[in-house]
């Protein structure tokens, strides 16, 4: 792997054919110790936001223990990369065999489940095991983050209460989980939450031992700014404090986007304008699938050694293979004179966005370039001193070099 300083020395220097991954190990680091320093609890990384290696190994030397596994392969490519990590099983639906090998083989005691089926599978997998963390998943509402999580997973009040019985009965340990859904952009989806939380442990009166608060702490999108990192945890810490659990109880939570979206960007090159439209070397199929399906618009900055004086545009991307899917809207605000051959950095794509590249139409990117530049934008320095600046319609560009 190559190591150069910057992004700009990456398209400069090698003027790549084909887009080249960048990663800032030193962001994740500092992501991870935030996390590791102020989240009052627990903080469980979730490994489907990006399972990289290089960026697990990252982590754990940063504090982060725990991690989130949702499938077997998650859970031997951490307990194989991480011989030490604690392994949670936070998917609520799991194949029985996969129960059964991270139990006896991996050494797992942490489960989710969300009805009383899954609870039943998860005893006879284990052999009806004794030792077992159990946390129930509840269904909160989404309506304050960006992605949605609220349809798929979680028990209703209504059927919560037996849920939290009979687990009582089987677990070790009682957990209590949800997730807001991704990109919450305020901290009263949590306290929100852990109002039905509350709500759960009244009606169905059993000591619980851990609250799992999960993911959907944000990160910095053009025109999605949220508030400091450090208002959630306030705002979970006191909802928290006050919940009827058992005196030793623990609180959890599980980022995913949070530890991982400024470890990496992606460095394209132009092939073809069309008006306001660039055809770029990645895409939908590549690590732009969110650009694409849900109209995530993502940082970008133009890689040039002299600098373009012209003004910012509105450009919408497509990506390279031949389909017409391939289409990222944006806006995406780039120089007006931006040309074929031009390299583009599109930021904070570490989570949800190189872990999801397909091979599709022969498209993908093998260079990987470790630099030490800031990341486009950031949730841990100073924010008021951070060299990003916020144009008026909200975009987040980045200043200098
Ligand atoms: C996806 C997921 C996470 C991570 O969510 P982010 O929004 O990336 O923080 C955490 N927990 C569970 C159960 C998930 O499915």
């Amino acid at each position: 792997m190559y190591k150069l300083h910057s992004a700009l020395g990456v398209a400069t220097t090698l003027t790549p054919a084909a887009p080249v991954t960048l990663i800032r190990p030193q962001a994740a680091a500092r992501a991870a110790r935030f996390f590791v320093e102020k989240f009052p609890g627990k903080s469980l990384y979730a490994v489907k936001a990006n399972p990289s290696p290089a960026l697990l190994r990252t982590l754990r030397a940063n504090g982060i223990t725990h991690y989130d596994v949702a499938s077997i392969a998650e859970v031997r490519l951490v307990a194989e990369t991480l011989p030490d990590a604690k392994l949670c099983f936070m998917h609520p639906v799991k194949a029985e065999e996969a129960i059964a090998e991270a139990y006896h083989v991996h050494g797992v005691r942490t489960f989710s489940l969300d009805t009383l089926e899954e609870l039943a599978k998860i005893m006879r997998a284990t052999g009806n095991a004794t030792d077992l963390e159990l946390c129930v998943r509840l269904r909160v509402s989404s309506e304050h983050s960006e992605l949605s999580l609220a349809a798929k997973f979680g028990a209703e009040l209504g059927e919560v209460k037996e849920l939290l019985m009979a687990t009582r009965q089987a677990a070790d340990a009682l957990g209590i989980c949800f997730h807001v859904g991704s990109q919450a952009m305020t901290p009263h989806a949590y306290t929100q939450a852990i109002e039905r939380v509350r709500a759960a442990i009244v009606d169905a009166s059993v000591t619980v031992d851990i609250i799992d608060v999960g993911g959907g702490f944000p990160s910095i999108y053009p025109g999605m700014e949220p508030p400091a990192l450090e208002l959630y945890f306030d705002a979970i810490y006191r909802a928290a404090e006050s919940l009827p659990v058992s005196y030793s109880s623990e609180l959890w939570c599980e980022p995913g986007r949070a530890l991982s979206a400024e470890y990496s960007s992606l460095i394209v090159r132009v092939e073809r304008r069309r008006g306001d439209e660039l055809y770029i070397n990645d895409g939908a199929y590549g690590a732009l699938f969110d650009a694409a399906h849900v109209g995530w618009r993502f940082p970008v900055t133009l890689l040039r050694k002299q600098e373009s004086e012209a003004e910012l545009q509105p450009f919408s991307f497509y990506g390279p293979t031949c389909d017409d899917m391939d289409h990222m809207a944006g806006p995406f605000l780039l120089p007006a004179d931006v040309q074929p051959g031009d390299y583009i950095e599109i930021g904070m794509l570490g989570a949800y966005g190189c872990a999801m590249r397909t091979g599709f139409n022969g498209f993908t990117a093998e260079t990987l370039v470790e630099v030490d530049d800031a990341p486009m934008a950031s949730m841990y320095e100073d924010r008021v001193d951070a060299p990003l600046r916020t144009a008026r319609n909200g975009t987040v560009v980045k200043i200098g070099q």
